[in-house]
């Protein structure tokens, strides 16, 4: 282990524990690239796998941010119009926010439920239930 790696494993101790198991939540970095007048997220699935969501679901906030329309192919989004990673990672961040951090313990150990007619973000390590908006 070298010195660099001790500080850190020191820094890394005297975190509080709510701090390091938000930050064990990964979502991967969207990858998109441009073709024509379409943008195509190359990593769409593997993004909404790793956040534990329905692909169709995290498409259809992006495309109403947006304000364009789009589907998937495969294990990609595709999009109309020209958009960048900047752009699509930002309201990718937006929809983590709102549909996956739980907004009493901010831990990311959520589910989407129904009941009745409403959404609520069900919170599995605090309990907490907060509805949501629909799409
Ligand atoms: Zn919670």
């Amino acid at each position: 282990m070298t010195d660099y790696e001790e500080l850190l494993d020191r820094a890394v101790e005297q975190l509080p524990q709510k701090v390091l198991e938000t930050k064990r939540f990964q979502v991967p970095k969207a990858y998109s690239m441009i073709q024509g007048n379409r943008t195509m997220i190359q990593n769409f699935s593997e993004i909404a796998d790793a956040m534990n969501r329905d692909p169709q679901h995290l498409l259809k906030f992006l495309l109403r941010e947006l304000g364009t329309a789009g589907n998937l192919e495969g294990t990609r989004a595709i999009l109309q119009g020209k958009f960048t990673h900047y752009l699509i990672n930002e309201r990718i961040d937006d929809y983590v926010k709102r549909f996956i951090m739980c907004h009493e313990c901010n831990r990311p150990d959520t589910r989407i439920v129904r009941e009745d007619r409403v959404f609520l973000l069900k919170c599995e390590a605090c309990g907490a239930k907060a509805p949501l908006k629909t799409l």
